[in-house]
């Protein structure tokens, strides 16, 4: 079974005003319940997910947080970039990779050719964890269940980079990033590149020719992702991970 968001990747409003015909001879001849449905587009779908992570408080991180941050990009993005979660800056202005290592993530996205209007860039949790401690397994599974799987499904985008080892994790587990950083790989017949996380890269500089490297590859990657056209089986996002994954973090 496809998961959230893929066979309904909206929601429905429904609204069902009844319809009864009537034959010539003024008898009811046919009652019919008319459902008038609304299919969220990706935009709406996005502002939806997004409400509903700034009121949320299905795990421990939301006591700790100023802001939630969503996640912010077009809706329809051929590139979904996802960290691990918010950081001090991020929490103080509710939106993703806006301190040091977002300018380093602009200049790593000008050097691919793209602009951060370009992609979609979200968290696996939407909640600064205390201290920016990593993100517990059961806040993993609670916050990309409940959203980051939604977001997926509703951008649909052609590739998917996760920046550090906990966002790759939710991909591909079990693997590590220092030895498959920069190499895409399909899961669920989408496009996964796994990459570090810029902050690596400012706080250990050794790393920084490695990202950079990493990110000119991008073009080339998402011209093969759409050479290879549209996917056929489960994306990500499209089915709730297998629990073996959450077992890694
Ligand atoms: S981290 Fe995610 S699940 Fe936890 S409170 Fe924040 S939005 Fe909700």
């Amino acid at each position: 079974m496809r998961g959230l968001g893929a066979q309904l990747p909206t929601t429905l409003h429904l609204c069902c005003p009844a319809v009864i015909r009537y034959n010539r001879y003024g008898n009811q001849k046919v009652a019919l319940g008319l459902v008038q449905a609304h299919v969220l587009t990706a935009a709406e779908s996005l502002q939806l997910i997004a409400q509903e992570i700034r009121g949320c408080t299905r795990c421990a991180l939301h006591h700790g947080r100023t802001r939630a941050v969503p996640g912010e990009g077009p809706p329809d993005a051929r590139i979904m970039l996802i960290g691990e979660g918010p950081g001090y800056h991020e929490d103080r202005q509710g939106r993703p990779f806006v301190g040091p290592s977002g300018q380093f993530l602009d200049e790593l996205l000008a050097m691919a050719g793209l602009r951060r209007s370009d992609v979609f860039i979200g968290n696996v949790v939407k909640c600064r964890p205390p201290q920016n401690r990593d993100p517990q397994p059961d806040e993993i599974s609670t916050c990309t269940q409940a959203y980051l799987f939604r977001q997926i499904a509703a951008i649909q985008p052609k590739v998917i980079v996760t920046l550090g080892r906990v966002s790759m994790g939710l991909f591909l587990p079990g693997e590590k990033i220092s030895r498959i950083h920069g190499q895409p790989r399909t899961v669920n017949g989408r496009l996964v590149v796994p990459m570090l996380h810029p902050a690596a890269a400012l706080h250990q500089p050794q790393n920084r020719p490695l990202i950079e490297a990493d990110f000119q590859r991008l073009p080339a990657i998402l011209a093969q992702a759409e050479r290879d056209a549209a996917p056929t089986g489960p994306a990500p996002g499209d089915e709730e991970p297998p629990v073996q994954q959450l077992s890694l973090f």
